[in-house]
């Protein structure tokens, strides 16, 4: 990419978000130098959006930056992790000004919201591809791992599940929502990263992930990991009204169990600090609701409000035996 092309994204990405006193050096040499506070250990994690894949090329920019770093972010969260630095690799087929800066205008509204400062990145030309690194720290024994749920643990998620799965459906023209459309569409496409539910849950839960790929499959990843299996009351996953209409209708468990990208978190809690949990939570108006318990047989039981279970499990079920 020519040099101009170079300056020209570089004026882009000049502004950083926050400005944080631990960044030394932050956009403009060859490292970012960047001062981790005293007995905190550093939470990494890197997602890159490749067009076509990820998203499609026609996408608003300006909601592709915003997710590009809120999907980053929503990894730090589901470690407890408070958030700090940021690095952004972009591949462009070309130096477009106005896709720029509607990008940027996306990733540094988010950035602002959580206190991210942007430290560096790369630029090159090619099909276009977003990389994010996030960074953010976390006490030391406070992290919320995949491989540390017990049986008799009690499972919670936040907010709501399955409006970025519908939204995806509706959008498809597979199923008509009528007016909720835009509400649920904001899910979709700017979905906000449980930070503060994340920094509660380190040291009061066990085990944490973030809804990425939907519950089925996430929890998943925490019982294989971990060696245990979970029961789930259906009856207790908190629905939006306009998903709870579709499930009326439909009966499709698949939407709010198995349609990813809701980047709630998923939570494992000793039942010793159920209450501490629950009161931390409530304290600062954070949304967080109980749907099931840790068992240690393997596999995943869905029971529905009359005591049968889910059978067979929509979508993720192949994913959560064989992952
Ligand atoms: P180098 O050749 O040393 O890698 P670059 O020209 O790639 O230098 O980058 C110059 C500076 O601009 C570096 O500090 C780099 O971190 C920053 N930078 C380049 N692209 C981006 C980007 N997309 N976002 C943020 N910072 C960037
Ligand atoms: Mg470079």
């Amino acid at each position: 990419m020519a040099l101009s092309e170079f300056e020209l994204i570089r004026e882009y990405f000049r502004q950083s978000g926050a400005r944080r006193d631990d960044v030394r050096l932050g956009v403009g040499d060859d490292c970012a130098l960047l001062r981790v506070p005293e007995g905190m250990e550093l939470a990494v994690s890197i997602d890159t959006l490749v067009a076509g894949v990820h998203f499609f090329a026609n996408c608003d920019p300006g909601d592709l930056g915003y997710k590009a770093l809120a999907v980053n972010l929503s990894d730090l969260a589901a470690m407890g992790a408070a958030p700090a630095w940021v690095t952004l690799a972009l591949v462009l087929p070309e130096s477009n000004s106005e896709w720029l800066e509607a990008f940027s205008r996306g990733f540094f509204e988010l950035a602002a919201v959580h206190g991210v400062q942007l430290v560096g990145g790369d630029t090159t030309r090619g099909p276009l591809t977003i990389t994010v690194q996030a960074h953010g720290f976390v006490e030391p024994g406070k992290a919320l791992r995949r491989d540390a749920a017990q049986a008799g643990d009690l499972i919670y998620v936040t907010g709501s599940l399955g409006d970025a799965g519908l939204a995806l459906k509706a959008l498809r023209g597979e199923y008509a929502v009528g007016a909720g459309l835009e509400a649920i569409r904001l899910r979709l496409d700017r979905p906000q990263p449980r930070l503060a539910e994340g920094r509660v849950a380190s040291g009061l839960a066990r085990a944490g992930i973030d809804l990425s790929d939907g519950l089925i499959s996430d929890l998943g990843h925490i019982c294989a990991a971990s060696g245990v299996g979970a029961r789930l009351f259906l009856e207790r996953i908190p629905l939006s009204p306009i998903v709870r209409h579709y499930l009326a209708e439909t009966a499709d468990w698949a939407v709010p169990l198995a349609s990813g990208d809701d980047y709630e978190l998923c939570l494992t809690v000793p039942q010793a600090r159920q209450e501490r949990f629950e009161q931390q939570m409530a304290a600062q108006a954070l949304s967080v609701h109980l749907i099931g318990v840790i068992e240690s047989q393997p596999g995943l039981r869905c029971q529905l409000p009359d005591n049968r279970l889910l059978e067979p499990l929509p979508g993720g079920y192949e994913h959560f035996h064989h992952e």
